[in-house]
C-alpha cells in the first residue's frame, strides 16, 4: 500500500482541489497514478541498510541492492508510544494505533482515545463511526487539534472528553479491559472500563536506518541547512522525516517537491561535470 500515514486516514479534508475531502488510500493512489504515469518505477521492498560511505550511494531492500547518484528518503515517522508494560503486552489485544485498520473491531463498543493533537481527533473522528463511544482522555485542558477537526468533533455526540488527565495504566490480562487515569489537578485516581485504547501521542522519526550515515539531531529527525539536503552530498530528504512543525499531507508533498528539483539539479551538475 502507499501512501504512509495518509493512506492509514479515513478522511482527508485539508488537502487541496478536494474541497469534498478525499479518503487517504484514494489520494494516496491518484499520487501512485500521477507518478507512474511520469516515469516513477515503484519497487515493494523494505530497505533494509544504506551505504552512503561510497558512490554510487546503496540502498539494500529485501536481498536487492539499489544503486543511485542520489536518493531521497521520505520514511515518515512511527507512532510515539507510552511506555507502559501494558501496551506492549496488550498490542494487537485491544491497544492499537489506527483507527482506519481497527476501527470495524470496536463496533457498539467504548474506546479511550490518547492525546490531543491532530492525531487523536482524527483517529476518534474515525473511530466514531463505529464505535458505540469514544472518550479522548488528553493531558491538558484544550486540544492543539486544527479548528476544522475540534469542531468535528464536538459536534459529534459519540465523543466526549476527558481533561487534564493522565493514562496511568492498561488494565486487563489477556485483552484491554480499562485504564487507571489520573487527574493532574487532584492527584485523584479512577477506573474507565473500555474495550480498546488507541494511542495517538505523536511520532518518531523513522530514521534508524541512517545511524551513523546522516546527522540526525537529539530527536532523531535529520539535519539539514537547505530544507532538503542532508549532510552526505546527493543523498537528500522530504517529509515529516526531518519536519517537526508543519508535518501536513500537503507540505510533505511540498517538501518532496523540493527534494526532486534539488536532485535534478545536482544531477545536472554532476554531469555537467561542474
Ligand atoms: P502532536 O501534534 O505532536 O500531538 C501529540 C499529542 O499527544 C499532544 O496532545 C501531546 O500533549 C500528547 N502527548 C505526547 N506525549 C504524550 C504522553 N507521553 N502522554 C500523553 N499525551 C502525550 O502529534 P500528532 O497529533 O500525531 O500530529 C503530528 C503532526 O501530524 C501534526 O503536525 C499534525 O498537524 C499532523 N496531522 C495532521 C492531520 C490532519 O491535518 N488531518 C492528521 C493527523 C496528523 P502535549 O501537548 O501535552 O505534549
Amino acid at each position: 500500500m502507499v501512501g504512509g500515514q495518509i493512506a492509514l486516514t479515513y478522511q482527508v479534508d485539508n488537502y487541496p482541489g478536494f474541497p469534498d475531502g478525499i479518503t487517504g488510500p484514494d489520494l494516496a493512489n491518484l499520487m501512485r497514478n500521477q507518478a507512474e504515469k511520469f516515469g516513477a518505477d515503484f519497487i515493494e521492498a523494505e530497505a533494509n541498510a544504506v551505504d552512503f560511505s561510497a558512490r554510487p550511494l546503496k540502498v539494500y531492500a529485501d536481498g536487492g541492492e539499489h544503486l543511485g547518484e542520489a536518493v531521497i528518503i521520505a520514511m515518515g515517522s512511527l507512532n510515539r508510544k507510552l511506555g507502559l508494560e501494558a501496551e506492549e503486552r496488550l498490542m494487537g489485544r485491544g491497544v492499537f494505533v489506527c483507527a482506519t485498520c481497527d476501527a470495524v473491531l470496536y463496533e457498539g463498543k467504548r474506546v479511550v482515545v490518547i492525546g490531543g493533537g491532530d492525531s487523536a481527533v482524527q483517529e476518534a473522528l474515525d473511530l466514531a463511526r463505529f464505535a458505540r463511544e469514544v472518550v479522548i482522555v488528553h493531558r491538558r485542558r484544550e486540544l492543539s487539534a486544527c479548528m476544522c477537526l475540534k469542531n468535528r468533533a464536538d459536534e459529534n455526540n459519540r465523543i466526549r472528553f476527558i481533561w487534564n488527565t493522565a493514562v496511568e495504566d492498561i488494565l486487563g490480562d489477556k485483552r484491554v479491559e480499562g485504564v487507571r487515569l489520573k487527574n493532574l489537578d487532584t492527584d485523584e485516581e479512577q477506573v474507565l472500563d473500555c474495550d480498546g485504547v488507541l494511542i495517538a501521542i505523536g511520532w518518531i522519526p523513522n530514521t534508524s536506518l541512517f545511524q551513523g550515515q546522516l546527522s540526525l539531531d537529539d530527536g532523531g529527525y535529520i539535519i539539514s541547512k537547505t530544507g532538503t539536503d542532508t549532510s552526505v552530498e546527493g543523498v537528500f530528504a522530504a517529509g515529516d522525516i526531518l519536519d517537526k512543525r508543519y508535518r501536513q499531507a500537503v507540505t510533505a508533498c511540498g517538501s518532496g517537491c523540493k527534494a526532486a528539483l534539488d536532485v535534478e539539479r545536482y544531477i545536472d551538475k554532476l554531469r555537467s561535470g561542474a
